[in-house]
């Protein structure tokens, strides 16, 4: 039965972790990962978290089946987030939210969908993006292209190219849009910029799919969550998918969710019906843990805020360590403009290294990157903060 069986390509992150887990350099640092690590280099368990776990385990209630599109207060939370509380568009119903297995599910869900309704369309996905993306859509049955979107020459974004690939795809293209803190590159459109690919998704009737893996990380929870009033502004349908595996640090607890913004009430009771259709014959009805404990936070105002000052503190701690980087290659003789290490966003930071300046961070300093250049900049912490900037200054003067 299995003998026509070919490998599969081995995953190239997790292959990283595998050499970095062989690496016997006590000095070694993984800047590979995709994780938000605290100034300990450790996993933080945010307190909101515990908190809310406490009042569950207080209280255990059994386990009964979720409904499929999952825990109602858990939706309702994603929606007031997302779209804002008490949003025009929230009390006009025409949101179908559903909860999903992390961003990664909520992505799967509306692939599935959009398969159904538009089996022809094809999918664009930014140059790069996270790898997952391309294979989730091609998973899904659709034909991924991408749309320019990483400048190398000029550390940020083809702005131009990216507008002009939009305005020549057909129309039911689908358009894969990091609503924040892009991954792996770090650079983010500017509300100018955005608004004008508003216009063009409007113009030539794309669907517009927003992933926000990182709401919180970039400059704010209202301030990330800007584009997506934008795309409300022009009355356009569209789909987010949220993620908390990063701003709750739940990233094992598969929390994360998929919004549909529909034209109608009547339209959005129909959507959600196909999307439960999706959910049903794929896992049945989601976990209740972590939405659980999400929606908690959320709706808890003394957690709420407590959560908002966490998530704050990770954010604050990421551009501290951007701005530290740049301080400590600057004093070990690296002269260019490193401005774009502080414009960009979130967890990643495109560096600019080659291939095999990354490859030489691995053999000689023990630092894990991605061949493409991207490190993490959540990783980065005060004790590894100047070996990583020695060694990134070692290989860039060659
Ligand atoms: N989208 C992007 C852009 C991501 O970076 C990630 C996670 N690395 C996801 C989606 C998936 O998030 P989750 O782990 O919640 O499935």
């Amino acid at each position: 039965l299995f003998a026509a069986v070919a490998m599969a390509p081995r995953d190239p992150i997790l292959g990283l972790n595998e050499q970095f887990n062989a690496d016997t350099n006590p000095d070694k640092v993984n800047l590979g990962v995709g994780v938000y690590y605290d100034d300990n280099g450790k996993l933080p368990l945010l307190a909101c978290v515990a908190a809310a776990e406490a009042q569950m385990q207080a209280a255990p209630k059994p386990r009964g089946y979720l409904p499929i599109d999952g825990i109602v207060a858990y939706d309702q939370a994603v929606q007031a987030l997302v779209f804002g509380q008490d949003a025009e568009v929230l009390r006009a119903r025409r949101v179908a939210t559903v909860q999903a297995l992390g961003g990664t599910g909520g992505l799967k869900i509306g692939a599935d969908f959009l398969k159904r309704l538009n089996p022809a369309a094809k999918v664009l996905i930014s140059d790069p993006s996270w790898e997952n993306h391309r294979a989730l859509f091609t998973n899904a049955g659709f034909t991924v292209e991408t749309y320019p979107y990483y400048d190398a020459a000029h550390r940020g974004i083809d702005f131009p190219a990216m507008l002009a690939a939009l305005t020549a795809a057909p129309a039911g293209t689908v358009v894969v849009l990091h609503a924040c803190c892009h991954n792996p590159t770090g650079y983010d459109l500017t509300p100018a910029q955005w608004a004008q690919v508003v216009e063009a998704v409007s113009a030539r009737g794309l669907v517009a799919f927003l992933d926000m893996a990182y709401q919180g990380f970039g400059e704010g929870i209202a301030e990330d969550g800007a584009v997506i009033q934008q795309f409300l502004g022009a009355g356009l349908d569209f789909f987010v998918s949220t993620s908390f595996s990063k701003s709750f640090s739940l990233y094992g607890e598969r929390v994360g969710a998929l919004s549909v913004v529909c034209a109608t009430a009547d339209e959005t009771a129909k959507v959600l019906s196909q999307l439960k259709i999706v959910i049903r014959t794929n896992y049945s009805n989601p976990p209740t843990h972590g939405a659980q404990v999400v929606a908690t936070v959320l709706s808890t105002p003394a957690l709420r805020a407590q959560w908002e000052e966490e998530l704050a503190g990770m954010r604050v701690r990421i551009r501290q360590m951007r701005e530290a980087l740049v301080t400590e290659l600057r004093a070990a003789g690296i002269t260019e403009d490193l401005s774009f290490v502080t414009r960009q966003k979130g967890m990643f930071s495109y560096s600019g290294l080659s291939a095999e300046q990354m490859q030489r961070l691995r053999s000689e300093f023990g630092v894990y990157g991605v061949d493409s250049g991207r490190i993490c900049v959540a990783a980065l912490n005060s004790k590894n903060l100047k070996p990583v900037a020695a060694a990134i200054a070692a290989v860039k003067k060659g």
